[in-house]
């Protein structure tokens, strides 16, 4: 697929808590901006490793859940109405010279191709992609009856489900669904959950049919899915459960891989950035996990910082005439929808 869309003022790749306050940033600076991760979700690591740990640093929220500050980050993320593609991991980015003036060619492995100003990358720790489970049937039901994320609740009304792993993720979905779901199976390698206790609590109070020490053998079934074999991991003793879907939690993998490939300077497994969150490459800035600078500190507060100098830097870069300091918000004239209704 070539070229398709139009040209973006600023594309955040990644959008974990320096990507989505970044998002915010460049809507409070009106630059056209758009979103690219790699996960069908907002929010990065707050979502994906830790969605319900408390977290007690962020400046403003004495403590507050992980999935919560996530949300309130999409909220203020969502205040200027950017693009979001999700499901997007970006493989390669490229300058162009052409149509009078620089552009940055970004593609994915989805096969689109993204125009646009400036980059911030925001990536984090890498691209998460879920671990898989190399069980007999299981790649061929992926996607019509395996699934590593859930999407949309309304898929597994009146189903019989069965959910495979020990972490926030399993406990969560599990207890999540029952409100749709038919039956819900949960099996576990161990007898003990890596979750929030309160969740663990509600799960062990809950009607989902709970087999610890019992892992996933094996799917069945002919257009759909019908059947999952599961062991106990110390009798080897099988039983044969009627399903119409598996999700499988079984954690994330994450890679910055072919952020590797792009002719950024690194540094410390890291992208370098000088003291305006720029890397090597003009109109290319990082910022949060990713970048690396003297004395970088990888806190969510300091993501938080580190990308409101890389959005400053790249709207100065692309309208010389705009300051690089944008002054107080709370002296800004045009009061974003999302404060008017509060
Ligand atoms: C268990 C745990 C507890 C923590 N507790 C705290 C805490 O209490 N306080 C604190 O300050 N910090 C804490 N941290 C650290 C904090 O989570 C990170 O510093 C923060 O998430 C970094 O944010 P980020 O936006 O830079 O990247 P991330 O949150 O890692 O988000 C990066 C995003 O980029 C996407 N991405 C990467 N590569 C690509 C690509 N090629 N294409 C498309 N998308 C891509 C990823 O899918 C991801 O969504 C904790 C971390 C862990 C693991």
């Amino acid at each position: 697929m070539g070229p398709s869309g139009e040209l973006f003022d600023i594309t955040i790749i990644g959008s974990g808590p320096a990507g989505l306050y970044g998002a915010f940033y460049a809507g409070m600076r009106g630059m056209k901006t758009k979103i690219l991760d790699a996960l069908p979700e907002l929010g990065g690591q707050l979502v994906t490793l830790y969605p319900e740990k408390w977290v007690f640093d962020v400046g403003g929220f004495p403590r507050i859940l992980a999935k919560d500050l996530a949300r309130n980050l999409v909220d203020q993320a969502m205040t200027f109405s950017p693009t979001v593609y999700l499901g997007e991991n970006v493989t390669l980015v490229k300058m162009r010279e052409d149509d009078g003036g620089r552009a940055f060619e970004i593609s994915t492995d989805k096969g689109a191709t993204h125009l646009t100003r400036t980059i911030v990358l925001t990536a984090g720790i890498g691209a998460f992609k879920p671990k898989k489970l190399d069980a007999p049937g299981v790649g061929d039901f992926e996607g019509r009856g395996v699934h590593y994320f859930v999407t949309e609740k309304e898929k597994f009304r009146g189903k019989d489900i069965l959910i495979v792993g020990g972490g926030d993720s399993a406990v969560d979905w599990s207890l999540n669904l029952l409100d749709v779901a038919r039956k819900i199976t949960l099996v576990h390698r161990r007898d003990r959950f890596r979750a929030h206790e309160e969740s663990v609590k509600e799960l062990m109070n809950s009607p989902v049919n709970i087999m610890t020490f019992h892992e996933l053998k094996s799917v069945h079934g002919n257009e759909r899915m019908e059947r999952a074999v599961v062991f106990d991991n110390r009798s080897r003793a099988e039983t044969v459960l009627d399903v119409d879907d598996v999700i499988l939690n079984l954690g994330f993998h994450a890679d910055l891989g072919p952020i590797r490939e792009w002719g950024l300077e690194l540094d410390k497994g890291g992208i370098k950035v000088n003291y305006r969150m720029e890397t090597n490459v003009k109109g290319i800035f990082a910022a949060g996990d990713v970048a690396s600078h003297p004395g970088k500190l990888k806190l969510i507060s300091t993501g938080f910082g580190e990308v409101a100098t890389a959005v400053n830097f790249a709207k100065n870069l692309i309208d010389p005439a705009s300051k690089v300091y944008p002054g107080h918000s709370s002296d800004m004239r045009e009061v974003p929808s999302a404060r008017k209704r509060s």
